[in-house]
């Protein structure tokens, strides 16, 4: 159904995100809750005490250390049912229709979580919102290492029923390259998983061609770094590899300074496959309306053009092509869509 009138229309036009990451999208006061009932109220007395904790990092390495910090508050499975459902329910109310995102079981392993019943912990909070519909991408994190990767597919390989469609790798780039990870996505891809990697966001071309040579990967997370390369931009532009790109969480870690510097822009004139996310919402800040915004008021994107990006991301997506199909039909019979577009429907 359309939203209110009174929302602007970066808000109300319907979207679709491919790179979220579930443990940094936890709504504050979910989170607050979790904590509150895990640990006390001695640690955060109120909601804006914790909420001072996101939002500002020093660099990428920081991040990571309070994305770490954060993770030590979700010790129980149904904290897990608690965050997926109020991840959902954030999610449609921004009017996302469809969602692919990333959960970590490697991070909590030390809390005694084990993979399967984390992905059933987070189905039965995610269905409790029919409004949206979100796929799930187990990322391997990898500072967790190969081996671990290899335990973890083998322990998620039948959970497709869970809506388990992909797999990824996140964290630390640098100390551990696409390499490292070539057979489990080898296998991860006989299983039938759609693949992305994080790549090209703290270390450069290198990591970009690393996931696509030694990955195979259908898709790219980030991939901000890719021009250090133009033989990369290339190729990335020849084969249509969708980029899922996320300007302000590049901002917030300081891979860029200013949104100019940002080159979403160039990539998408130069006509690579570009769609735009948001990351960790929870600890950056921001909603897919924001990134859209930015475009428009600070690179020059026009609403067409962020249309164009809404069904880059609809075509990127790994759902099948009926239901890409419907997913289209929805989203171009709106009014906010039509207000760009008049009556014309675009294939
Ligand atoms: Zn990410």
């Amino acid at each position: 159904m359309e939203k209110s009138q009174n929302q602007s229309w970066f808000d109300r036009i319907p979207k679709v995100e491919l790179h979220l990451h579930l443990e940094g999208a936890i709504p504050y006061p979910a989170l607050f809750k979790i904590i509150s009932r895990n640990e006390g109220n001695e640690s955060f007395p109120d909601l804006n005490t914790l909420k001072n904790k996101f939002r500002k990092y020093r660099n990428f390495p920081h991040f990571l250390e309070i994305w770490r910090w954060k993770n030590k508050f979700l010790q129980k499975y149904e904290d897990f049912t608690l965050i997926s459902q109020a991840v959902a329910e954030n999610l449609a109310r921004q009017n996302i229709l469809y969602a692919e995102i990333f959960f970590s079981p490697s991070d909590f392993a030390v809390n005694g979580l084990k993979p399967r019943e984390l992905a059933i912990a987070i189905r039965k909070g995610l269905a409790k919102v029919p409004e949206i519909e979100i796929a799930l991408v187990v990322d391997f994190v990898r500072s967790c290492g190969q081996e671990n990767a290899a335990r973890i597919l083998e322990e998620i390989k039948d959970l497709q029923s869970l809506g388990i469609i992909g797999v990824g790798i996140g964290g630390a780039e640098k100390e551990f390259p696409p390499e490292m990870f070539t057979n489990t996505y080898k296998q991860a891809r006989k299983l039938g998983f759609h693949t992305s990697a994080h790549a090209g966001e703290a270390v450069g071309a290198k990591s970009i061609w690393g996931a696509i040579n030694n990955l195979g990967v259908d898709r790219i997370g980030h991939g901000i770094r890719a021009e250090e390369d133009s033989a990369l931009i290339e190729h990335l532009a020849k084969h249509r590899i969708p980029l899922e790109m996320c300007p302000i969480s590049n901002l917030r870690t300081k891979v860029v300074c200013t949104p100019e510097e940002h080159p979403v822009r160039r990539y998408f004139e130069r006509g690579l496959m570009v769609t735009v996310n948001t990351d960790d919402p929870m600890m950056f800040g921001n909603s897919l309306a924001d990134e859209y915004r930015l475009l428009e008021e600070r690179l020059g994107f026009s609403k067409k053009e962020i249309c164009g990006l809404i069904m880059n991301a609809v075509n990127s997506s790994w759902l099948p092509q009926e239901k890409k199909c419907s997913l289209i039909k929805s989203i171009q019979t709106t009014t906010s869509w039509k207000e760009v577009f008049g009556q014309i429907s675009l294939s």
